[in-house]
């Protein structure tokens, strides 16, 4: 299976409000921008990291998938997973200039469209190929009725809606206001609404600082957290164990956390309880496993921060044995060829062959950018 094309693309996809807030970001579009990677038996890879839509930026990333990598893969086989990912990763040249950040995530979906490629050589979608399922089920927690940029009485609509109607039991709801009595009340006010049985994950995106966590977390404590999120800047391991030792809510983290290396800092630290790896984020599937692995034979568990948006994430939660539960925010899934689905508040196990990457005609013609 030689590599004979390479070609990056950019998609800018709006969400599905004007624009979304949390305590960090605001955003309009999400960013799709990857590459299709084409070889000698006929067969197309999709591989994609997820941006913010900056398209100066993305084109930084399609550059250095084109520029820097491309050469590289070339006449290559794609079939040889730990060796081309070595060589990619470990290219002198490039790892000089960055082993997290652009580099680091263009390598992300070159790996993702290599999987892609090699789950539909074999004929098998991603999770049968990397070993089986280990769950029949796979629980979604819905994120996309929690941002900050939601006023509290349609914050406590959406959370009904999303357990009354849609039939999740997991909810994630966004804080970080400079004064955390702030999210304290909406907190309070969702769970009052929602009831006792109801799990509620919350996420600051690096909002605060040590005190400021530590004085929302002693406030919170009694409200029953399933997690914090995020609470401090991302690369502060020493202040997030410090945090995880003082407080009784589990801390969870990994969307901004590069590396296999870099996670196991953290969990030696005792700075992290739920174990986030992204696959657009860390250097792909090849990574992720690398990261998964290492959380759960530390018997911490491992739920994805949904980067993708889920469609690579639903094939390697159903596969690791450390993974129940997966997050849900459906901006992106009308794109794919096999779009996400949860029903019931739980994934549907995706079964065409692939890693559920592969772009729908519509999708490309409807938002790509130019690279
Ligand atoms: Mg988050």
């Amino acid at each position: 299976m030689k590599i004979t094309s390479i070609e990056p693309f950019i998609l800018h996809v709006p969400v599905n409000v004007p624009s979304i807030s949390d305590s960090t970001h605001t955003i309009t579009h999400w960013g799709v921008v990857g590459v299709k990677i084409g070889t000698d038996n006929g067969l197309f890879g999709y591989g994609y990291t997820g941006t913010h839509a900056h398209l100066e930026t993305d084109r930084l990333v399609t550059a250095c998938i084109d520029k820097s990598y491309g050469p590289l893969l070339m006449g290559e086989d794609a079939q040889d997973g730990d060796r081309l990912w070595q060589k990619l990763a470990r290219y002198p040249a490039i790892q000089w200039v960055g082993r997290a950040g652009v580099t680091h995530i263009a390598l992300s979906a070159i790996d993702i469209a290599l999987w892609d490629l090699r789950a539909k050589a074999a004929n098998l979608p991603l999770w049968k190929l990397l070993g089986g399922a280990t769950s029949e089920k796979l629980e979604a927690y819905n994120t996309d009725i929690g941002w900050l940029s939601v006023p509290k009485d349609k914050l406590i609509d959406g959370c009904k809606r999303a357990i009354e109607v849609d039939g999740f039991q997991r909810l994630k709801i966004k804080v970080g206001h400079a004064n955390p009595m702030v999210d304290i009340e909406r907190f309070e006010a969702v769970r009052k609404a929602v009831g006792p049985n109801v799990t509620i994950a919350i996420d600051a995106n690096g909002k605060w600082d040590l005190p400021t966590a530590q004085r929302f977390c002693a406030r919170a404590e009694p409200l029953d957290v399933f997690w914090l999120e995020e609470p401090m800047w991302y690369d502060d391991i020493a202040s997030h164990a410090t945090l995880a030792q003082s407080t009784s809510i589990p801390i969870a983290l990994g969307e901004q956390v590069y590396t296999a290396e870099t996670f196991n800092s953290f969990m030696d630290a005792k700075a992290v309880q739920y174990v986030q790896p992204d696959v657009t984020r860390v250097a792909g599937i090849t990574e992720y496993i690398q990261v998964a692995h290492s959380a759960h034979a530390r018997r911490l568990p491992v739920v994805a921060h949904v980067g993708d948006m889920g469609q690579v994430h639903v094939h390697l939660s159903y596969w690791h044995p450390g993974t129940t539960m997966l997050e849900y925010i459906p901006w992106i899934k009308d794109c794919f060829v096999e779009p996400i689905k949860v029903e019931g508040g739980h994934y549907v196990r995706p079964e065409l062959p692939g890693a559920g990457t592969t772009l729908t005609e519509s999708a490309i013609a409807s938002f790509s950018q130019r690279c």
